[in-house]
C-alpha cells in the first residue's frame, strides 16, 4: 500500500500552466530543404487513436481549408469481408466514445458490420461474495464491445471520405523531428521538421504525437513519462458459450492473480481478457484447449479463496445494509459457462502504467497511448484517447475558427489540462484497485468487501462510477 500511495504521488505530480515551459530546444540541427511541403497539421502514428484524430479534423468545418497528414507505419487495414472468426483484439466502447465515432460517420460503420451493445456489468471478488452491478434502469447501452480490426476499417473509410484535406502515408514510419530553436533567424524556418525512413522531409505547425506507449515523438520533445511495468500479462481468446443467451452483461471477477473479464460479442461467443502473471499466462496460451476452458471456468466459478471469517463478515454486512436498505438490491448472477476456445486465438500482452507528466509543448501535442498507458481492467484505454481526440479537436478548432497559430500554447494548454484532470484520475482509480486486488491479506479482504457491498447499495455513487466511464 505505501508503494502504492509513493507511486501515486508521481503519476499525480503533473504540471496544470505553462509557467516554466519555454519552447522546444532543437534536438538536431535542421538540414532538410526550405521547400519541403508545410502541413498545418501532421499525426504520427496511425492507430485507433491517430486515425480517429486525422478523421476528426478532416470532417471539422473549421479545418477545411486546412493542410493534414496521417502518417502510419503499418500498412493500411480495410477488412474487404469481415471475417466470421473473431478477431481476438476487442476493446470496450463507452458511449461518450460511440458518441466521438458518429460525429464523423465512423460509428455507422461498426454498427453495419459487427458490434454487441452490453446493459450490465457484474464485478465481484473470488475472495469474498462482495459484488457490484452496473445497470441502466431505462435500458441504455452501457458500452460496446467492438473488433479493434472493425473501428480501423471504419475509420480508414471516413478518412477516404476526406482524402481531399487528409493526406494518409501508409508504412511511413517518422524517425527524426527537429524543433524550431528559441530564437527565429531570418532563414530558419518556424516549423517543426519531420524525417520519414526513405530520408524524405517535411514541416508542420502542429505534431500530434499518437504513435502508442514508446512513443518516438515524446522521446524527442524530453518529457518525462512516469511509467512502472505491472508483474502481469493479459491473455485474450475468443470463446464458445455452453448456450446461446442473450449475453448483454459484461463479467469481471478480481482473483488474487489479476481480474479475469468475460465480454459479450454475441449470443453465443465472447472475448476473454484474463490478467496473470507472466509466468501463468504464458502457461494458459501453451496448455491444450479442453485445459484452458476448464481453467477459465474454474477462475470464474471456484469459491477455493474464500474464508470463513470474511464470508461471515461479508454476510453481516449484507444484511445491515438489507436492513437500511431494504427496496431494490442488485442480486448476484451467474456467468455463461465457456465450452470452447477459438483455435489459435490465445494471445499474450505484457501490461504496464505510463503518463507523460505534459501532454503539450510549443507546436507538439500528445494524445492516447503517447500521453497515457493503463491497466485494461476498466477497459479505457482506447476511451481515454478518443476522450483526448474530442477535446484536442474542440480546442484546435475554435483557434482555427478564430484564426489563430494551431501550435500556440494558448489552446493547447487548454487540452492540456481538460484532460490531466480526467485521465490521472482514472489512471490513480485503476492502478489502485489493481493493487487492492491482487492482496489476499484479510484486513484489505475485508476493506474491500465491505467497501465494494456499501458502492453496491448507494445507487447516485454507482451512477457517479457509471457517468465518469461512460464519457
Ligand atoms: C489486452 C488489452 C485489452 C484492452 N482492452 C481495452 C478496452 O476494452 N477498452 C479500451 O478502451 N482500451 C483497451 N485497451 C487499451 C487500448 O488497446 C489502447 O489504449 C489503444 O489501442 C491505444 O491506441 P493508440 O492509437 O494510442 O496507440 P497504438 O495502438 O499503440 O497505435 C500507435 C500507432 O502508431 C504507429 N507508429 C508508432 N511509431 C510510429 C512512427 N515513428 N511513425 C509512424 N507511425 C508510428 C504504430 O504503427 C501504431 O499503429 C486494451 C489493451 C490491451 C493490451
Amino acid at each position: 500500500m505505501a508503494a502504492c500511495i509513493g507511486s501515486m504521488t508521481g503519476l499525480l505530480s503533473v504540471r496544470w500552466g505553462t509557467a516554466g515551459r519555454g519552447p522546444l530546444v532543437a534536438c538536431r540541427r535542421w538540414a532538410g530543404s526550405s521547400a519541403d511541403t508545410v502541413y498545418d497539421v501532421v499525426v504520427s502514428g496511425g492507430g485507433l487513436v491517430g486515425a480517429a484524430m486525422a478523421c476528426a479534423l478532416g470532417h471539422d468545418i473549421n479545418f477545411r481549408d486546412k493542410k493534414i497528414l496521417l502518417l502510419e507505419a503499418g500498412p493500411r487495414k480495410v477488412l474487404d469481408k469481415l471475417s466470421e472468426t473473431y478477431s481476438n483484439r476487442v476493446s470496450s466502447i463507452s458511449p461518450g466514445s460511440a458518441t466521438l465515432l458518429s460525429s464523423f460517420g465512423a460509428w455507422d460503420h461498426v454498427c453495419n458490420m459487427r458490434c454487441k451493445a452490453f446493459r450490465r456489468m457484474q464485478v465481484w471478488d473470488s475472495c469474498s461474495e462482495a459484488l457490484i452491478m452496473f445497470d441502466k434502469d431505462n435500458l441504455d447501452d452501457m458500452g460496446y464491445i467492438v473488433e479493434n480490426d472493425v473501428i480501423m476499417h471504419a475509420l480508414t473509410k471516413q478518412l477516404e471520405a476526406v482524402a481531399d484535406r487528409v493526406k494518409v502515408l501508409y508504412r511511413s514510419k517518422a524517425v527524426g523531428y527537429a524543433w524550431p530553436g528559441p530564437f527565429s533567424m531570418a532563414d530558419s524556418s518556424p516549423w517543426v521538421h519531420i524525417t520519414l525512413g526513405d530520408g524524405s522531409t517535411l514541416q508542420t505547425k502542429l505534431l500530434i504525437g499518437a504513435d502508442g506507449h514508446n512513443s518516438g515523438v515524446r522521446r524527442a520533445t524530453g518529457i518525462q513519462n512516469v511509467s512502472w511495468p505491472y508483474d502481469q500479462s493479459a491473455v485474450v481468446a475468443t470463446l464458445h458459450l455452453s448456450e446461446a443467451t442473450e449475453n448483454n452483461v459484461a463479467w469481471q471477477r478480481f482473483l488474487p492473480s489479476g481480474p479475469i473479464a468475460l465480454l459479450p460479442l454475441s449470443d453465443t461467443l465472447s472475448s476473454l481478457v484474463w490478467s496473470t502473471s507472466h509466468d501463468h499466462a504464458a502457461e494458459l496460451v501453451s496448455m491444450d484447449e479442453e485445459e484452458f476452458v476448464d481453467a477459465i471456468n474454474s477462475a470464474f466459478w471456484s469459491d477455493a479463496n474464500h474464508t470463513d471469517f470474511v464470508d461471515s463478515a461479508s454476510t453481516m454486512m449484507h444484511y445491515v445494509v438489507s436492513l437500511l436498505k431494504p427496496t431494490k438490491f442488485s442480486a448476484r448472477q451467474l456467468p455463461p459457462s465457456i465450452a470452447k476456445v477459438d483455435a489459435k486465438s490465445r494471445a499474450l500482452f505484457p501490461l504496464g502504467l505510463g503518463h507523460a507528466s505534459e501532454y503539450v509543448r510549443p507546436r507538439v501535442a500528445l494524445i492516447g497511448d503517447a500521453a497515457h498507458r493503463v491497466h485494461p481492467l476498466a477497459g479505457q484505454g482506447v476511451n481515454m484517447g478518443f476522450g483526448d481526440v474530442s477535446s484536442l479537436v474542440r480546442h484546435l478548432s475554435s483557434a482555427a475558427f478564430n484564426g489563430k497559430d494551431l501550435g500556440s500554447m494558448s489552446h493547447l494548454t487548454g487540452y492540456e489540462t481538460d484532460r490531466q484532470r480526467h485521465n490521472t484520475a482514472l489512471l490513480a482509480a485503476t492502478d489502485l484497485l489493481k493493487r487492492l486486488y491482487s492482496s489476499r491479506a484479510t484486513p484489505l479482504v475485508l476493506l474491500r468487501t465491505w467497501g465494494l457491498q456499501a458502492t453496491n447499495a448507494v445507487p447516485p455513487l454507482k451512477e457517479q462510477i457509471m457517468a465518469f466511464a461512460s464519457k
